[in-house]
C-alpha cells in the first residue's frame, strides 16, 4: 500500500494510529535509525525504538482535522551500538489511520514553534524545502490544494505528475522550473516568477502564481491562486473588444483581426475577403417599430450571420446598423458565393419575439485582399465603396470591389 516510499532516498516511515506503530520504513530510514526492529512483521510502536522529549505533540498532532495536520517533534534513538542520537521529524496525513513521519539528522531545523504556527497559518501558501528540495514544511494554505489524496510530496520533484497531467505541458512547465530554479541558485536576491495553470487536489485545475529564492539553507516557494483574478481580466479584455448589443466582436476587434490576417497573406498564408454588411433603410425600422424592436433586428441579423460562418470567420458590429464578416482562406468566385448566401440570408424577414414580422435588406460590398497588402484601412475602405456602389444601385445586392 505505501510501496512509494521505497523510490526515494529520502528516511521515510509510516505509521499506523492510535498506538503509533510503525508499517512501513525505507531503506533510508532504516539505515538512518539503525533499528533491526523496523523490518519486523509486525513493525514496533515508535516509543520502541526511540524517546520523544514532548509525546504530546504526537497526540496533538494526531487528533488535528487532515487539512491542518502538521507536525514536527524530535525524537531520541539509541542506535545497536548504544550511542543516542537525536531526529528531527516532520509528520503528515496519509489516511484516517496513517501517518508519514519525514525523519533528518542535525541541523536545518525549522524556526521555534511559536514561528512554525506563525508560517502555517500565513494568508499565502508557504513551502520550504532543503537545497535538494526535500520537503521540510507546507502550510495549511498550501495543504488546502496541494495535498493530493493519492500521495504526500516528500520531495519536490514527486509533484509534477500530480499538478501537470498531461505529459507534453509537464516537459514544458518542468524545463522553465529547471531554468528558474538555476538562476536562483546562482543570484539568491531574485525572486523568481511563474505562473501555470494546475491541477489541484480536488481535480480543479486552477492558476497559481508562484514565487520562490533561496534562502540560506533553504528553498522558499509561496504561492497564490489567482484564477479569479485572471478571468475577470479576461473578461474586461473580451469587453473592450466585443459589442455589448450584439455580442459579437467591434470594429477594434475587426481592425486587429485584419491586420492578423493581411500578415498571415504576406507571409505566404491565405488571402481573406471582408464583406462590409448595411442594413437597408434601418432608420424606418426604428421609426415604425421603435427603438427596441430595431435592436432585436440588429440581433438577429447578427446571429443569422453567426450561424452561416465558419468558425475561422470574423463577425464584427462596426457601425449603427453595420456589419463586417472577414473571411479567412476565402477569395475570388469562393468568397462571391459566400457574400450571396449570406445577402440571401439577410434579406428573409424577421420575425420578432412579440410575433411581428419586418421586411428586411442589406447591401453588401465585398473586397479580397490583393497581393502584398497591408494597410488594413485601404482594404476597409475598399469594401466600403463596394457597399456604396451596392446602396447606388437599388439595395439588396452585393457588389464586388473592382469589378
Ligand atoms: P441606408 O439604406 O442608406 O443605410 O439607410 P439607413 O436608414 O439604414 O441609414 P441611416 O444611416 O440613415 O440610419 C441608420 C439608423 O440606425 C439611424 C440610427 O438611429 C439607427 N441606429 C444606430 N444604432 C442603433 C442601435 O443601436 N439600435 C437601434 N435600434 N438603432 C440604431
Ligand atoms: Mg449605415
Ligand atoms: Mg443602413
Amino acid at each position: 500500500m505505501f510501496d512509494w516510499i521505497h523510490r526515494t532516498d529520502r528516511p521515510l516511515l509510516v505509521v499506523e494510529g492510535p498506538q503509533v506503530r510503525v508499517v512501513a520504513a525505507n531503506a533510508a530510514a532504516t539505515a538512518l535509525m539503525d533499528q533491526p526492529l523496523l523490518n519486523c512483521e509486525p513493525g514496533p510502536l515508535l516509543a520502541e525504538i526511540g524517546q520523544m522529549p514532548d509525546c504530546s505533540v504526537m497526540e496533538r498532532a494526531w487528533m488535528a482535522e487532515p487539512e491542518t495536520l502538521q507536525a514536527q517533534f524530535e525524537i531520541d534513538i539509541i542506535a545497536q551500538d548504544g550511542a543516542s542520537r537525536r531526529l528531527h521529524c516532520g509528520l503528515r496525513h496519509l489516511t484516517d489511520m496513517h501517518r508519514l513521519i519525514t525523519l533528518r539528522e542535525g541541523p536545518g531545523r525549522l524556526p521555534n514553534d511559536q514561528a512554525t504556527e506563525i508560517l502555517d497559518k500565513l494568508p499565502v501558501a508557504l513551502e520550504i524545502y532543503d537545497l535538494d528540495f526535500n520537503s521540510l514544511f507546507y502550510n495549511q494554505v498550501s495543504d488546502e490544494m496541494f495535498l493530493y489524496e493519492e500521495k504526500a510530496i516528500v520531495h519536490h520533484d514527486e509533484w509534477w505528475e500530480l499538478g501537470f497531467p498531461d505529459p507534453v505541458e509537464r516537459a514544458a512547465v518542468f524545463a522553465e522550473w529547471l531554468s528558474k530554479t538555476k538562476a536562483a541558485r546562482q543570484d539568491r536576491s531574485v525572486i523568481q516568477f511563474s505562473e501555470w495553470a494546475v491541477q489541484c487536489r480536488d481535480d480543479v485545475r486552477r492558476i497559481v502564481q508562484f514565487r520562490y529564492r533561496f534562502v540560506g539553507d533553504f528553498f522558499l516557494l509561496t504561492w497564490w491562486d489567482v484564477t479569479a483574478q485572471r478571468q475577470s481580466e479576461e473578461h474586461l479584455r473580451q469587453l473592450a473588444v466585443s459589442d455589448p448589443l450584439t455580442g459579437v466582436w467591434n470594429r477594434r476587434r475587426l481592425l486587429q483581426e485584419i491586420g492578423g490576417a493581411l500578415e498571415k497573406a504576406l507571409a505566404g498564408g491565405p488571402v481573406c475577403s471582408l464583406l462590409s454588411i448595411d442594413i437597408d433603410h434601418f432608420k424606418s425600422i426604428n421609426d415604425r417599430f421603435g427603438h427596441p424592436i430595431g435592436d432585436e433586428v440588429l440581433r438577429a441579423i447578427a446571429q443569422r450571420c453567426h450561424a452561416l460562418l465558419r468558425g475561422a470567420d470574423v463577425l464584427a458590429r462596426i457601425g449603427g446598423e453595420e456589419f463586417a464578416v472577414l473571411l479567412i482562406g476565402m477569395g475570388g468566385v469562393e468568397a462571391q458565393i459566400a457574400g450571396q448566401r449570406l445577402l440571401r440570408e439577410l434579406c428573409r424577414p424577421i420575425i420578432t419575439s412579440a410575433g411581428l414580422a419586418i421586411d428586411i435588406s442589406v447591401s453588401i460590398g465585398l473586397a479580397t485582399s490583393l497581393p502584398g497588402e497591408q494597410d488594413v484601412d485601404a482594404l476597409l475602405s475598399r469594401s466600403d465603396r463596394a457597399l456604396y456602389r451596392a446602396k447606388a444601385a437599388g439595395r439588396g445586392c452585393l457588389v464586388v470591389d473592382g469589378s
